[in-house]
């Protein structure tokens, strides 16, 4: 499968990696909107949120409860954000499903 994300968790692209299971991978982003900028992605090749099934349940759920611990890695004492962008309207540029981290500076809301 032609997927930018699946190629980072081969290892034939490389990245800069944060943390990593058996069931999740997180790495720096490419291009840092925030002093902290961090992927978090599963390893199954799983498109988009609205790509979601049945069964998907225990790696979402890990994923979610990694969150505290990753913030804590990256220093954000101070709080944070997480942003899943869906679809063209959500401007979802890779189509690996994929949860932006962000912190490190006091953030704009609302968003978009
Ligand atoms: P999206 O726009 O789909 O929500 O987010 C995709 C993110 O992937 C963007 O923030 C972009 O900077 C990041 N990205 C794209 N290509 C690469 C890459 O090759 N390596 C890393 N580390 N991040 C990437
Ligand atoms: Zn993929």
């Amino acid at each position: 499968m032609d997927c930018l994300f699946c190629k980072i968790i081969e290892g034939s692209i490389p990245s800069e990696k944060i943390y990593e299971d058996d069931m999740m991978l997180c790495f720096k982003d490419i291009n840092p909107t925030c002093p902290v900028h961090v992927l978090m992605i599963p390893k199954k090749h799983i498109s988009s949120l609205d790509d979601l099934k049945e069964g998907d349940e225990e790696v979402i759920s890990h994923m979610m409860l990694k969150v505290k611990d990753i913030a804590k890695t990256m220093g954000l004492d101070n709080g944070y954000r997480l942003v899943i962008n869906t679809g063209e309207d959500g401007q979802q540029s890779v189509k690996h499903l994929h949860m932006h981290l962000i912190g490190g500076r006091k953030l704009n809301w609302p968003a978009g």
